[in-house]
């Protein structure tokens, strides 16, 4: 079976073949959150596709490690830390814990690691101890800033080349503009109200770009594999990371860089200001479940312009359901000696399951190849019904679509109970039929009917699915 994966690499700008650099592992970073708030479903896309990412990965059969780090002391955090009046950690360990949450709910498959900046203070000084000696920086007013002069690569991930006459003009801030491509801040003077850390560099505290660097060399060496992120991350943050990381170590930082395009809602920009902008809890509390949320955000390639609608997370709902409902049937309905006529369909998804995904992850066909799927299941129960060998292989079909996009039901408190409470009834209609008691059979059907649950009297016997 093959392994071989395609991905457009960002800094190459076309499709190119995986090549790990140890056979059957990958190692992955992926920028994390900014602790400062709760992500929003455009932050939930990227890390979304991240998830896919691995997952199909491990599908292929490899071993991953992925960090995603926390940013947890950035312009952002200090601020809002300051305006609620509460230490930065306390400020920020409440929505990393908030954030992991989301991702459980989103059933997001935990990364291996994920440090908090933080906790890697000496990490960053050391690089930047090792960027001053390269003759790659400059001091002023108590702070660092990296020249990006002397790194004639700078731009080659964003493009984004720098004004030959913009010497000695620099960035304090750690986010800024394309058209503002200069000296960026590596560590800042100490500042009344921010947080200072004592080290070889003097007082002060990291800038943003260079926690990525740091994090990313301490735990998966000083080349990996893979890194991610959103497109608004390819400028300044990415580039400064290659710039900060090839400066100190003279090797390549990342092989392979991938980013996923931007999410409008309705057809907009989100933002506060219009109205339009949604964390996974807002959309929670208007009552539409997380799988539902994840279904959406996958359903579209991740080079792709997401548009988020509220029609669109109805359809992902009816999907899901129509996943839950032929299971459903499945369950109710006996194996069929010799009826293997879904074989061949089986095997057809097996094949374009593997290659939708090997081709940079295109989860649409990778979905539509599912629900061709479903839709041979639900025509083999309609007609010859389905052998034990089919149904075995149709099962170890379903393990490996949920491996990958993890929006299959899963088991929840009450959902059994209430599954035992469905089959008592139906076998009480049964008995209630055979002893000609159809009045009580079809108050039966009816009562069901109130809970959404629909009854199919087949010649396999009675089925029956939720609405
Ligand atoms: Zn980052």
């Amino acid at each position: 079976m093959t392994r071989r994966l395609r991905f457009f690499n960002t800094l190459n700008r076309r499709l190119e073949d995986f090549e790990p650099i140890e056979e059957g592992q990958v190692l992955l970073y992926t920028c994390g959150p900014t602790i400062y708030d709760f992500p929003h479903i455009g932050n939930y896309r990227t890390f979304l596709f991240e998830d896919v990412l691995r997952r199909t990965f491990r599908l292929f059969g490899y071993g991953v490690t992925q960090v995603q780090n926390l940013t947890d002391v950035d312009d952002r955090t200090i601020q809002r830390a300051n305006e609620n009046a509460v230490s930065l950690r306390e400020f920020t360990d409440g929505f990393a814990t908030a954030f992991f949450e989301d991702l459980a709910s989103l059933r997001v498959e935990p990364a291996e690691h994920y440090p908090r900046a933080t906790d890697y203070i000496p990490e960053m000084v050391e690089i930047i101890k090792r960027l001053e000696a390269k003759g790659h920086t400059y001091r002023s007013d108590g702070s660092i800033y990296y020249r990006i002069s002397t790194f004639p690569e700078y731009g080659k991930l964003s493009g984004v080349r720098p004004e030959k006459n913009l010497a000695g003009a620099r960035v304090d801030v750690d986010d800024y503009e394309k058209e503002n491509a200069r000296d960026f801040v590596l560590w800042k003077a100490p500042k009344e109200g921010e947080p200072v850390w004592e080290t070889d560099l003097g007082p002060g505290r990291p800038g943003w770009h260079i926690e990525c660097s740091a994090m990313a060399m301490a735990l998966l060496g000083e080349t990996f594999d893979i890194h991610c992120g959103g497109v608004d991350n390819i400028f300044p943050h990415h580039e400064n990371e290659i710039a900060q990381s090839e400066g100190a170590t003279g090797c390549p930082f990342a092989h392979t860089w991938l980013h996923a395009e931007h999410l409008v809602v309705e057809g907009e920009k989100m933002a506060k200001r219009v109205g339009n902008f949604f964390t996974l809890r807002d959309l929670t509390e208007r009552g539409f479940d997380p799988v539902v949320v994840r279904y959406l955000l996958i359903s579209v390639p991740y080079r792709q312009r997401l548009n988020f609608t509220f029609d669109g997370l109805h359809v992902a709902s009816q999907a899901i359901d129509r996943i839950a409902n032929t299971l459903r049937r499945l369950e109710n309905t006996p194996s069929s000696d010799g009826a293997d006529g879904l074989l061949a369909g089986i095997e057809r998804f097996g094949r374009e399951f593997r290659e939708a995904l090997a081709d940079d992850l295109n989860t649409a066909r990778a979905l539509a190849a599912l629900h061709t799927l479903l839709r041979d299941v639900n025509s083999a129960l309609d007609g010859e019904g389905i052998s034990d060998a089919a149904r075995d292989a149709l099962g170890r079909s379903f393990d490996d679509a949920d491996s990958v996009l993890a929006i299959f039901p899963r088991a929840a408190a009450g959902v059994g109970g209430d599954d035992a409470e469905i089959d008592v009834l139906i076998d009480e209609r049964i008995a209630a039929r055979k002893n000609k008691d159809f009045a009580r059979a079809d108050a039966i059907r009816d009562e069901l009917a109130g809970k959404g649950i629909i009854l199919e009297d087949t010649p396999h016997g009675t089925v029956w699915h939720r609405e």
